[in-house]
């Protein structure tokens, strides 16, 4: 993939939480322009604005649960709408459900579409854990910083923009286990559902992250000739 812009990409990045979804699309969105689609971004967002979506997500956000799939999938339908989303996009952390899953495929369906990749981002549950536990994100600028393997040069502190580094209510232990939980009940059996469809592809993500990205790109090159 020698361009660096990616044309007709409607791809969705599955994995559980802490599998770097959102590492690996924010680097892909930098460098090819593609649009970065992450819900949990636009549920932190609603909730930062205090509208009444922000409302009614917050608390199943903070509990580690899923919010109601009659909520996300009106407010990604409403996403997909937008102009800027007619060219190529990532989707981090939609769909999780089967439901969602259906409703993607509806509303594809519906503007004569379909999704070009699922890549999945598979590592082990241990590894989940101590990564979400040590996961700070910039309040300043969104970076993600992480004290196991990609520490700020100083605690709590981002080196990109100074901005003071939070941990997410929901990387707190309990609402951890709870989020792996949910994973396993209601969105890994999705990857039976796009395989069955010859859409998926693995990229392995128990590794450094630029290593991920290397073999992401390698496989999205496969995958696009
Ligand atoms: P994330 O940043 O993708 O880990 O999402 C953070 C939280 O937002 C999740 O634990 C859910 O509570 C909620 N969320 C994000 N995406 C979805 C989705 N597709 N379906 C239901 N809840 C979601």
């Amino acid at each position: 993939m020698s361009s660096d812009v990616l044309t007709q990409f409607r791809a969705v990045f599955l994995g559980a939480p802490g599998a770097g979804k959102g590492t690996q699309a924010a680097q892909l969105v930098g460098e090819k322009k593609v649009l970065h689609i992450s819900t949990g971004d636009m549920l932190r967002q609603h909730i930062a604005d205090g509208s009444a979506l922000g409302k009614q997500a917050a608390g199943f956000m903070e509990a580690g649960q899923l919010v109601p799939d009659e909520l996300i999938i009106s407010m990604v339908e409403q996403r997909l709408e937008q102009p800027d989303a007619r060219s190529s996009w990532v989707l981090d952390g939609f769909p999780r459900t089967v439901a969602q899953a259906e409703a993607l495929s509806s509303c594809l369906q519906g503007k004569q579409s379909g999704l070009s990749h699922v890549v999945y981002f598979p590592v082990p549950q241990d590894v989940l854990v101590k990564r979400l536990s040590g996961r700070w994100t910039c309040s300043g600028c969104g970076a993600i910083w992480n004290s196991q393997s990609k520490a700020p040069r100083e605690a709590g502190v981002c080196d990109d923009c100074k901005g003071s580094l939070q941990q997410r209510k929901d990387d707190r232990p309990e609402a951890v286990s709870e989020r792996l939980k949910v994973y396993l009940a209601q969105t890994e059996p999705l990857l039976d559902h796009y395989r069955a469809q010859g859409l998926l592809v693995e990229v392995d993500a128990d590794r450094k992250p630029e290593l991920v990205y290397e073999e992401l790109l390698m496989v999205l090159n496969r995958e696009l000739r």
